[in-house]
């Protein structure tokens, strides 16, 4: 369709521009960054020391924007090994473990022999991170964040669900848009960059959402192990090709 390709050519040139702006703010932020750290490390009046906490942090939380935007606009470069997603599930869950508030229950549910699916572990990574985040985000006043990994029909089905404010519809139906945030430091990438991932590991990112209702995101990647082995060559013939 026209409208699409135009809208998709629109949207990869949003991405090199934010790539670029993001590169350059990388380089400003860089050795902010390191210089508040030594500033911090070398401070012995304890009130100053936390006003550089504070720079730090804020520094910190730019430098993680930016690091957004500029997966974003790399795209899903997909380096494909095989991927333990239990594994990963447990790995993520340690992550979010740390940064959690203590009113958000964590439950990570990966059994221990799910199939390999193929992909980038790094990327998948980022995915369930983002995902988790938006639930946290979803939770101010805190809730359940469960993470779940399961086998079925060739395929290993991941869902990051939480018991937050949900979405209404018009919510909703943006939230896969570059940019689209509702939060007041929020880069609206975080999905964007995520369904570009999944789609690049033969999935589909999977909304379930009700305003009040907490909110369920999935998706299902095909599963390298059990698959059927390829069928066996057709025996050579007078009509073959050269070799
Ligand atoms: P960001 O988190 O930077 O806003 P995202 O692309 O990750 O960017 O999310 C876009 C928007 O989708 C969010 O601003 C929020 O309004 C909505 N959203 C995403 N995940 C959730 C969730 N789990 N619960 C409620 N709203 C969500």
């Amino acid at each position: 369709q026209e409208e699409q390709r135009i809208r998709a050519q629109r949207m990869e040139g949003l991405g090199t521009l934010a790539g670029g702006i993001a590169h350059d703010l990388n380089n400003v932020l860089t050795p902010i960054l390191m210089a508040v750290q030594h500033l911090r490390d070398d401070e012995p009046d304890p009130r100053r020391r936390a006003t550089l906490d504070a720079v730090d942090s804020a520094a910190e939380r730019g430098a993680g924007m930016i690091r957004q935007v500029l997966s974003f606009a790399r795209g899903a470069e997909v380096q494909h090994s095989a991927v333990d997603l239990a594994g990963l599930l447990r790995e993520v869950g340690r992550f979010c473990g740390e940064t959690l508030p203590r009113s958000i229950e964590l439950v990570v549910d990966a059994p221990a022999c799910l199939p390999a699916v193929s992909g980038d572990e790094t990327e998948l990574f980022q995915v369930l991170v983002n995902l988790a985040t938006n639930a946290r985000d979803a939770m101010p006043d805190g809730g359940t964040l469960a993470i779940a990994a399961a086998a079925g029909d060739g395929t290993v089905r991941v869902e990051v669900r939480d018991t937050g404010a949900g979405m209404d519809a018009a919510t909703a139906g943006r939230i896969l848009e570059p940019f689209f945030t509702t939060k007041e430091s929020g880069t609206g990438l975080g999905l964007a960059t995520s369904a570009a991932i999944v789609k690049a590991h033969g999935g589909e990112l999977r909304v379930d959402t009700a305003p009040g209702g907490g909110t369920a995101v999935s998706f299902a990647l095909p599963a390298i192990e059990d698959v059927a082995p390829p069928p066996a060559a057709p025996a050579p013939g007078p009509t073959t090709g050269p070799a």
